[in-house]
């Protein structure tokens, strides 16, 4: 690991923009003192570690600039791992900015600077504080948009998936040593796999994996939401549809065709599930340029989506044929398509589910929870997994799971062989390892990193 002994101190005002009651700046490095002295007028000894301390923050010529409670946490033990100061002054905007500059000033003799976004985690997880998954669900407990989200955030930053991923490492690292040791005497390679019962172990390793890989990807399902489209012919009800399910009035909804040329996207909440829900422009050979737009834009989105929601008028006669043919000329992959009988209270219709179709209303709202809850289902989103044990995962974590889970494939295709090659069956779980390892970043490349603290907030 990387010690930042020798980096700069930094400082940064923690809390966010705008007015509030209470405002922190914060200042973490190796020799902090002379902020403290200048700032607090106090020596750094008269400060006791992690007590909060009364005081006047003071200006170059001795002016109060504000007063609050400063908190001295030595290193190691703070958030950084290095010194850390924090001032807890009034929530103003101009007064927090007048106590950053003050800062910087008093410490400009030892290289005090501006921290980059997510610089204080960054030095965290460089001293080992925090390991990169954790780090990460710093941020994403920060910008959780639902309870379900933060809590699977919280498990997450307290080292739940991190102590996941590193015993499915030190699993592999021990079968792989006993394989390796295997391959210094290879007159006993035939009988190895059976003695040591490798292909049992490999099999739990898998199955660790993928319930892993299940629970990471739920949690991605919360951090990222679930792009849902809206597709139909013009008038069949898609405005009213996305206003119902978001609970507010958000689209244009119109009699007249072709209303919706463009696209209107709403995040909503189904069940602690965020939804984003794009309401498109209706499909049909437009002949006016503005709609021609708002059409190529739907198709756009809808290669992006994770369900397309189909949406037909059961007052009129089948009319989805073109529509789906329309859509599936001209998108490459398959997208998982649930269809909508719209305005089921003009033909008196009760509400149902037949197959992949839904039958409601939106204008009268029976039927939405139904169309809710196969919203859930196409999205993968299992009731049992879901709440308690599923951990906020990101994009990343996927992919190095899905590696990993391929890697133990061949591992295991190897293992079935009869002259079966031990040195292939090592070195498929050490790339399986490896990729299992840049989760918490114990293998991890520096751009990774530059990527992944980019994203955070300043001060975090
Ligand atoms: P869009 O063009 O597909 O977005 O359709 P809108 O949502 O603008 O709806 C077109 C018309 O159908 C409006 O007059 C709506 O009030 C009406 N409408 C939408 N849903 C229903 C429904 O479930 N029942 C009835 N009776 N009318 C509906």
């Amino acid at each position: 690991m990387v010690n930042t002994a020798a980096a700069d101190p930094i400082v940064a005002i923690a809390t966010g923009p705008g007015r509030g009651g209470i405002g922190i700046v914060r200042v973490s490095g190796a020799a902090i003192s002379p902020v403290t002295e200048a700032v607090l007028g106090l020596q750094a000894s008269e400060l006791v570690p992690r007590h909060a301390v009364y005081s006047r923050f003071l200006a170059d010529d001795g002016a109060e600039i504000d007063r609050g409670i400063a908190l001295y946490f030595p290193a190691p033990h703070s958030y950084t791992g290095e010194n850390v100061l924090e001032l807890q002054g009034h929530g103003g905007p101009v007064v927090l900015r007048m106590l950053l500059a003050r800062c910087l000033q008093a410490g400009r003799t030892i290289g005090l600077r501006i921290a980059e976004p997510g610089e204080f985690t960054q030095r965290a997880f460089l001293n080992d504080r925090l390991d990169l998954a954790q780090a990460e669900a710093v941020a994403d407990l920060i910008d959780a948009t639902t309870e379900i989200a933060a809590r699977a955030a919280v498990r997450s930053l307290a080292g739940e998936f991190s102590r996941r991923a590193h015993a499915l490492t030190s699993a592999l690292i021990e079968l792989r040593m006993l394989v390796e040791a295997t391959l210094d005497f290879p007159e006993e390679e035939l009988d190895f796999l059976q003695q040591s019962d490798a292909v049992g172990r490999l099999a739990h390793i898998r199955s660790d994996l993928d319930e892993l890989l299940k629970r990471a990807q739920q949690g991605a399902l919360l951090r990222e939401g679930l792009n849902v489209v809206l597709i139909g012919a013009p008038n069949v009800g898609k405005s009213s549809l996305m206003n119902i399910l978001a609970g507010a009035d958000i689209a244009i909804v119109t009699a007249i065709p072709g209303t919706t040329r463009d696209r209107i996207e709403q995040r909503i909440n189904v069940d602690g599930i965020p939804l984003n829900v794009i309401d498109t422009a209706g499909l049909r050979e437009a002949t006016d340029e503005v709609e021609q737009l708002g059409i190529a834009r739907t198709l756009a989105e809808i290669e992006r989506a994770d369900v397309v929601v189909h949406i037909v008028d059961a007052a009129q006669s089948a009319n989805d044929a073109p529509v789906l043919q329309y859509v599936s000329e001209r998108i490459g992959r398959a997208v998982p398509l649930l269809t909508v009988t719209n305005k089921i209270d003009l033909v008196h219709i009760e509400p149902c589910v037949e197959g992949k179709r839904v039958y409601l209303s939106a204008k009268t709202g029976a039927g939405v929870d139904l169309l809710r809850d196969e919203l859930k289902r196409v999205a993968g989103w299992e009731q049992e997994t879901s709440g308690e044990s599923v951990f906020l995962a990101r994009e990343r974590h996927l992919r190095a799971l899905s590696i990993a889970r391929d890697h133990l494939a061949f591992a295991a295709q190897h293992a079935a062989q009869t002259d079966s090659q031990l040195d292939l069956f090592a070195e498929e779980l050490r790339l399986a390892g490896n990729s299992i390892g840049e989760i918490t970043g114990e293998v991890s490349a520096d751009d990774l990193l530059g990527v992944i603290f980019s994203r955070f907030c300043i001060g975090k």
